[in-house]
């Protein structure tokens, strides 16, 4: 279940410096690299799935999504609210093809239509 070539199962791996904010032995959360916002972390399966439309176990979502309460809570957001963006594919523009939650957060956000 992983990809040699994947860049965030080399982060899931432990092979790439990652500033963690939450690992257990499914899922990884870590800060994005270039942060949307004041909050902007990912969190992804340590297993490799290309994108949430991946065939990806209902277990495995579960516990990715339940990760987002843990994540929102470490990083002080849930009070005040955050945004969770799941990129699947070339016209969402997902650049890195191993599935993750963006959590953004720590700031007002534009509705999309805006
Ligand atoms: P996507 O466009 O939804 O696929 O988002 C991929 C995200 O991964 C982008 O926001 C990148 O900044 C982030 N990213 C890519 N490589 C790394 C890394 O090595 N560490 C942390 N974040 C990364």
């Amino acid at each position: 279940m992983h990809d040699e070539n994947c860049i965030f199962c080399k982060i899931a791996k432990g092979e790439i410096p990652t500033s963690v904010v939450y690992e257990d032995d499914k899922v990884i959360a870590f800060d994005d690299m270039e942060p949307l916002m004041p909050v902007h972390t990912l969190i992804i399966p340590k297993d490799h799935y290309s994108d949430v439309a991946d065939n990806v176990p209902e277990d495995v979502l579960g516990h990715l999504f339940a990760t987002v309460q843990k994540v929102a809570d470490i990083k002080g957001i849930h009070e005040d609210g955050f945004r969770l963006l799941v990129n699947t594919g070339e016209n969402a523009s997902q650049s890195v093809r191993h599935l993750h939650v963006h959590v953004l957060g720590g700031g007002l956000m534009p509705r999309p239509n805006d």
